[in-house]
Protein backbone atom coordinates (compact mmCIF):
# COMPACT_ATOMS: atom_id res chain seq x y z
CA UNK A 1 0.00 0.00 0.00
CA UNK A 2 1.48 3.46 -0.75
CA UNK A 3 2.36 6.04 1.08
CA UNK A 4 -0.33 9.24 0.99
CA UNK A 5 1.31 12.48 0.99
CA UNK A 6 -0.87 15.92 0.29
CA UNK A 7 1.06 18.98 0.16
CA UNK A 8 1.55 22.29 -2.14
CA UNK A 9 2.84 21.80 -5.66
CA UNK A 10 4.36 25.00 -6.50
CA UNK A 11 6.95 27.01 -8.32
CA UNK A 12 9.48 29.16 -6.07
CA UNK A 13 11.71 32.28 -6.31
CA UNK A 14 14.49 31.96 -3.58
CA UNK A 15 17.27 34.74 -3.21
CA UNK A 16 20.20 33.27 -0.53
CA UNK A 17 23.38 35.67 -0.11
CA UNK A 18 24.88 33.17 -3.20
CA UNK A 19 22.70 32.96 -5.49
CA UNK A 20 18.58 33.46 -6.70
CA UNK A 21 16.50 31.05 -8.74
CA UNK A 22 13.33 31.91 -10.23
CA UNK A 23 10.14 29.55 -10.90
CA UNK A 24 11.92 26.40 -9.63
CA UNK A 25 10.24 23.18 -8.39
CA UNK A 26 9.06 23.52 -4.75
CA UNK A 27 5.71 23.11 -2.72
CA UNK A 28 5.46 21.17 0.56
CA UNK A 29 4.35 17.89 -1.38
CA UNK A 30 7.49 17.82 -3.79
CA UNK A 31 9.70 17.80 -0.93
CA UNK A 32 7.91 15.12 0.64
CA UNK A 33 8.10 12.75 -1.78
CA UNK A 34 11.38 13.45 -3.06
CA UNK A 35 12.70 12.71 -0.32
CA UNK A 36 10.74 9.46 1.11
CA UNK A 37 11.25 8.32 -2.29
CA UNK A 38 14.67 7.02 -1.09
CA UNK A 39 12.83 4.28 1.37
CA UNK A 40 9.90 3.15 0.36
CA UNK A 41 7.11 3.15 -2.79
CA UNK A 42 5.09 3.84 -4.52
CA UNK A 43 3.95 7.26 -3.48
CA UNK A 44 0.68 8.41 -3.61
CA UNK A 45 0.76 12.51 -4.29
CA UNK A 46 -2.54 14.61 -4.18
CA UNK A 47 -2.32 18.36 -4.96
CA UNK A 48 -3.14 20.45 -7.98
CA UNK A 49 -1.14 22.90 -10.32
CA UNK A 50 -2.16 24.83 -13.11
CA UNK A 51 -1.35 24.27 -16.65
CA UNK A 52 1.50 26.76 -16.15
CA UNK A 53 3.46 23.81 -14.24
CA UNK A 54 6.39 22.25 -16.52
CA UNK A 55 5.97 19.15 -17.96
CA UNK A 56 9.99 18.39 -17.14
CA UNK A 57 8.57 18.93 -13.06
CA UNK A 58 5.91 16.01 -14.12
CA UNK A 59 8.40 13.93 -15.35
CA UNK A 60 10.71 14.05 -12.13
CA UNK A 61 8.55 12.98 -10.24
CA UNK A 62 7.24 9.99 -11.92
CA UNK A 63 10.76 9.02 -12.01
CA UNK A 64 10.49 8.98 -8.32
CA UNK A 65 7.74 6.32 -8.20
CA UNK A 66 4.86 9.02 -7.52
CA UNK A 67 1.51 8.20 -8.59
CA UNK A 68 -0.10 11.51 -9.87
CA UNK A 69 -3.44 10.59 -10.03
CA UNK A 70 -4.37 12.39 -7.70
CA UNK A 71 -3.16 15.46 -9.15
CA UNK A 72 -5.59 17.72 -10.44
CA UNK A 73 -4.03 19.94 -13.42
CA UNK A 74 -6.52 23.25 -13.93
CA UNK A 75 -6.84 24.27 -17.43
CA UNK A 76 -6.07 27.93 -17.78
CA UNK A 77 -4.96 27.56 -13.91
CA UNK A 78 -1.98 29.70 -12.55
CA UNK A 79 0.30 26.90 -10.32
CA UNK A 80 1.04 28.39 -6.73
CA UNK A 81 4.06 30.93 -6.03
CA UNK A 82 6.28 31.20 -2.84
CA UNK A 83 9.21 33.47 -3.11
CA UNK A 84 11.55 34.07 -0.35
CA UNK A 85 14.81 36.26 0.85
CA UNK A 86 17.64 34.70 3.06
CA UNK A 87 19.76 36.52 5.43
CA UNK A 88 23.34 36.45 5.81
CA UNK A 89 22.22 34.31 8.67
CA UNK A 90 20.42 31.80 6.93
CA UNK A 91 18.24 30.71 9.90
CA UNK A 92 16.04 34.14 9.23
CA UNK A 93 13.84 34.49 5.88
CA UNK A 94 11.44 36.80 4.79
CA UNK A 95 8.52 35.40 2.65
CA UNK A 96 8.20 38.33 -0.34
CA UNK A 97 4.91 36.71 -1.40
CA UNK A 98 2.93 33.65 -1.31
CA UNK A 99 0.02 33.51 -4.03
CA UNK A 100 -2.35 30.47 -3.50
CA UNK A 101 -3.82 30.70 -7.20
CA UNK A 102 -5.01 26.80 -7.97
CA UNK A 103 -4.73 26.13 -4.38
CA UNK A 104 -7.62 28.97 -3.37
CA UNK A 105 -10.59 26.80 -4.91
CA UNK A 106 -8.76 23.02 -4.32
CA UNK A 107 -11.57 20.34 -3.37
CA UNK A 108 -8.80 17.54 -2.91
CA UNK A 109 -10.31 14.36 -4.25
CA UNK A 110 -8.68 11.16 -3.32
CA UNK A 111 -8.62 8.48 -5.57
CA UNK A 112 -10.24 4.90 -4.81
CA UNK A 113 -6.79 3.42 -5.03
CA UNK A 114 -5.02 5.87 -2.28
CA UNK A 115 -8.50 5.64 -0.21
CA UNK A 116 -7.00 2.53 1.98
CA UNK A 117 -3.59 3.89 2.54
CA UNK A 118 -2.29 3.51 5.98
CA UNK A 119 0.00 6.31 6.47
CA UNK A 120 -0.59 9.84 5.39
CA UNK A 121 1.64 12.89 5.53
CA UNK A 122 -0.30 16.20 5.37
CA UNK A 123 2.22 18.71 4.53
CA UNK A 124 1.91 22.52 5.06
CA UNK A 125 -1.26 23.58 3.15
CA UNK A 126 -4.40 25.34 4.38
CA UNK A 127 -5.95 23.00 7.81
CA UNK A 128 -9.29 22.99 6.21
CA UNK A 129 -7.95 21.18 3.27
CA UNK A 130 -5.98 18.70 5.49
CA UNK A 131 -8.61 17.77 7.23
CA UNK A 132 -11.19 16.84 3.91
CA UNK A 133 -8.08 15.20 3.14
CA UNK A 134 -8.54 12.82 5.88
CA UNK A 135 -12.60 12.57 5.87
CA UNK A 136 -11.92 11.00 2.61
CA UNK A 137 -9.49 8.08 4.02
CA UNK A 138 -10.84 5.07 5.00
CA UNK A 139 -9.04 4.25 7.91
CA UNK A 140 -5.31 5.59 8.21
CA UNK A 141 -3.51 4.62 11.59
CA UNK A 142 -0.16 6.68 11.41
CA UNK A 143 -1.01 10.59 10.19
CA UNK A 144 1.88 13.07 10.32
CA UNK A 145 1.03 16.65 10.06
CA UNK A 146 3.03 19.91 9.17
CA UNK A 147 2.35 23.18 8.98
CA UNK A 148 3.43 26.65 9.68
CA UNK A 149 2.62 30.28 10.88
CA UNK A 150 0.67 31.31 8.08
CA UNK A 151 -1.77 29.09 8.88
CA UNK A 152 -1.24 29.07 12.83
CA UNK A 153 -2.26 32.43 12.73
CA UNK A 154 -4.69 32.62 10.03
CA UNK A 155 -6.77 29.43 10.54
CA UNK A 156 -6.64 28.33 14.60
CA UNK A 157 -9.41 26.98 15.05
CA UNK A 158 -9.34 24.39 12.02
CA UNK A 159 -5.80 23.81 12.95
CA UNK A 160 -6.76 22.84 16.48
CA UNK A 161 -9.93 20.49 15.04
CA UNK A 162 -7.23 19.12 12.98
CA UNK A 163 -4.53 18.12 15.75
CA UNK A 164 -6.93 16.06 17.45
CA UNK A 165 -6.92 13.43 14.61
CA UNK A 166 -2.79 13.15 13.99
CA UNK A 167 -0.39 10.85 15.46
CA UNK A 168 2.27 13.14 15.01
CA UNK A 169 2.87 17.00 14.79
CA UNK A 170 6.09 18.71 13.02
CA UNK A 171 6.96 22.26 13.18
CA UNK A 172 9.73 24.41 14.17
CA UNK A 173 10.32 26.09 17.38
CA UNK A 174 9.05 29.38 16.36
CA UNK A 175 5.81 28.00 15.57
CA UNK A 176 5.74 25.74 18.11
CA UNK A 177 5.80 29.22 20.70
CA UNK A 178 3.59 30.68 18.66
CA UNK A 179 1.16 27.76 18.78
CA UNK A 180 1.32 26.95 22.47
CA UNK A 181 1.82 30.66 23.22
CA UNK A 182 4.57 29.64 24.93
CA UNK A 183 8.19 30.92 24.82
CA UNK A 184 9.63 27.43 26.69
CA UNK A 185 9.70 24.73 24.17
CA UNK A 186 9.40 22.22 27.07
CA UNK A 187 6.51 23.43 28.53
CA UNK A 188 5.00 24.35 24.90
CA UNK A 189 6.13 20.72 23.70
CA UNK A 190 3.67 19.14 26.83
CA UNK A 191 0.54 21.56 25.88
CA UNK A 192 0.64 20.67 22.35
CA UNK A 193 0.84 17.23 22.62
CA UNK A 194 -2.26 17.87 25.28
CA UNK A 195 -4.32 19.68 21.55
CA UNK A 196 -3.70 15.96 20.17
CA UNK A 197 -0.47 14.35 18.91
CA UNK A 198 0.67 11.82 20.89
CA UNK A 199 3.95 12.13 18.81
CA UNK A 200 5.75 15.89 18.38
CA UNK A 201 8.49 17.02 16.64
CA UNK A 202 10.05 20.36 16.99
CA UNK A 203 12.76 21.55 13.81
CA UNK A 204 15.43 23.62 15.36
CA UNK A 205 16.90 24.53 12.02
CA UNK A 206 20.99 23.95 12.27
CA UNK A 207 20.59 22.93 15.96
CA UNK A 208 18.66 19.49 14.95
CA UNK A 209 15.52 18.29 16.14
CA UNK A 210 13.47 17.45 19.25
CA UNK A 211 11.44 14.01 19.27
CA UNK A 212 8.68 14.25 21.83
CA UNK A 213 7.44 10.34 22.65
CA UNK A 214 6.01 9.02 25.93
CA UNK A 215 7.89 10.40 28.32
CA UNK A 216 10.77 10.69 26.32
CA UNK A 217 12.97 13.42 24.71
CA UNK A 218 15.46 12.46 21.90
CA UNK A 219 17.32 14.65 20.68
CA UNK A 220 19.27 14.67 17.31
CA UNK A 221 21.77 17.18 15.43
CA UNK A 222 21.61 18.72 12.62
CA UNK A 223 24.70 17.30 9.91
CA UNK A 224 27.24 20.54 9.89
CA UNK A 225 27.72 20.98 6.51
CA UNK A 226 30.06 23.63 5.48
CA UNK A 227 28.18 24.88 2.52
CA UNK A 228 24.27 25.55 2.85
CA UNK A 229 22.64 26.88 -0.52
CA UNK A 230 19.54 26.88 0.20
CA UNK A 231 17.77 26.00 3.44
CA UNK A 232 13.94 26.07 1.48
CA UNK A 233 11.96 22.89 1.48
CA UNK A 234 14.56 21.22 4.55
CA UNK A 235 11.41 20.78 6.91
CA UNK A 236 9.12 19.15 4.42
CA UNK A 237 12.68 16.68 3.48
CA UNK A 238 12.89 16.20 7.55
CA UNK A 239 9.23 15.00 7.12
CA UNK A 240 10.04 13.24 4.15
CA UNK A 241 12.56 10.86 4.96
CA UNK A 242 11.13 10.46 8.44
CA UNK A 243 7.65 9.11 7.32
CA UNK A 244 9.65 7.21 4.48
CA UNK A 245 12.08 5.18 6.66
CA UNK A 246 8.58 4.30 8.79
CA UNK A 247 7.04 3.42 6.07
CA UNK A 248 9.33 1.36 5.36
CA UNK A 249 10.15 -0.46 8.35
CA UNK A 250 6.22 -0.47 9.43
CA UNK A 251 7.54 -0.02 12.94
CA UNK A 252 6.06 2.85 14.90
CA UNK A 253 7.96 2.23 18.20
CA UNK A 254 9.79 4.58 20.17
CA UNK A 255 12.87 3.14 19.29
CA UNK A 256 12.57 3.14 15.45
CA UNK A 257 10.65 6.21 15.54
CA UNK A 258 14.06 7.96 16.89
CA UNK A 259 15.70 6.27 13.82
CA UNK A 260 13.26 8.20 11.67
CA UNK A 261 14.58 11.20 12.64
CA UNK A 262 18.14 10.93 12.15
CA UNK A 263 17.10 10.02 8.89
CA UNK A 264 15.02 12.82 8.31
CA UNK A 265 17.88 15.05 9.47
CA UNK A 266 19.90 13.29 6.38
CA UNK A 267 17.87 14.16 4.27
CA UNK A 268 16.97 17.62 5.42
CA UNK A 269 21.17 17.75 4.95
CA UNK A 270 21.00 16.48 1.46
CA UNK A 271 18.08 19.39 0.36
CA UNK A 272 20.10 22.34 1.76
CA UNK A 273 23.45 21.39 -0.33
CA UNK A 274 22.05 22.55 -3.14
CA UNK A 275 19.22 24.99 -4.75
CA UNK A 276 15.50 23.91 -5.48
CA UNK A 277 14.80 20.14 -4.94
CA UNK A 278 18.28 19.58 -6.97
CA UNK A 279 20.10 18.11 -3.78
CA UNK A 280 16.90 15.20 -3.43
CA UNK A 281 16.92 14.47 -7.31
CA UNK A 282 19.86 12.05 -7.86
CA UNK A 283 20.45 9.81 -4.06
CA UNK A 284 20.70 6.45 -3.45
CA UNK A 285 19.45 4.73 -0.42
CA UNK A 286 23.45 4.08 0.12
CA UNK A 287 24.46 7.61 0.55
CA UNK A 288 21.80 8.48 2.55
CA UNK A 289 22.63 5.26 4.69
CA UNK A 290 25.99 6.56 4.55
CA UNK A 291 25.04 10.28 6.16
CA UNK A 292 23.06 8.35 8.40
CA UNK A 293 25.80 6.13 10.05
CA UNK A 294 27.80 9.60 10.23
CA UNK A 295 24.99 11.28 12.49
CA UNK A 296 25.55 8.08 14.58
CA UNK A 297 29.16 9.56 15.18
CA UNK A 298 28.11 12.62 15.50
CA UNK A 299 26.71 12.19 19.15
CA UNK A 300 28.33 9.49 20.13
CA UNK A 301 29.95 9.39 23.93
CA UNK A 302 31.53 7.55 26.36
CA UNK A 303 29.50 6.90 29.56
P1 LIG B 1 10.10 24.97 4.18
O1 LIG B 1 11.40 25.62 3.79
O2 LIG B 1 10.26 23.60 4.74
O3 LIG B 1 9.27 25.89 5.02
O4 LIG B 1 9.26 24.74 2.83
C1 LIG B 1 9.28 25.65 1.79
C2 LIG B 1 8.29 25.20 0.73
O5 LIG B 1 6.96 25.39 1.22
C3 LIG B 1 8.43 26.03 -0.53
O6 LIG B 1 8.79 25.17 -1.60
C4 LIG B 1 7.07 26.68 -0.74
O7 LIG B 1 6.60 26.54 -2.06
C5 LIG B 1 6.14 25.97 0.24
N1 LIG B 1 5.25 26.92 0.93
C6 LIG B 1 5.56 28.13 1.43
N2 LIG B 1 4.49 28.74 1.98
C7 LIG B 1 3.44 27.88 1.83
C8 LIG B 1 2.03 27.91 2.19
N3 LIG B 1 1.48 28.95 2.83
N4 LIG B 1 1.26 26.83 1.89
C9 LIG B 1 1.81 25.77 1.27
N5 LIG B 1 3.11 25.67 0.88
C10 LIG B 1 3.93 26.70 1.17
Amino acid sequence: MGLLVVGSLGLDTVETPFDKVENALGGSAVYISLSSSYFTGPTYMVGVVGDDFPKKYINLLEDHNIDLEGLQVVDGGKTFRWSGKYHYDLNVRDTLLTELNVFESFDPVIPDKFKKSKFVILGNIDPVLQIRVLDQMEDPNFVVCDTMNYWIEGKREELLKLLKRVNVLIINDSEARLLAHEPNLIKAARQIRELGPEFLIIKKGEHGALLFAEDTVFSAPAYPLEMIYDPTGAGDSFAGGFIGYLHKTQDLSVENMKKAVVYGSALASFCVEKFSTQGLEELDYLRVHDRYREFLNLSKFDE
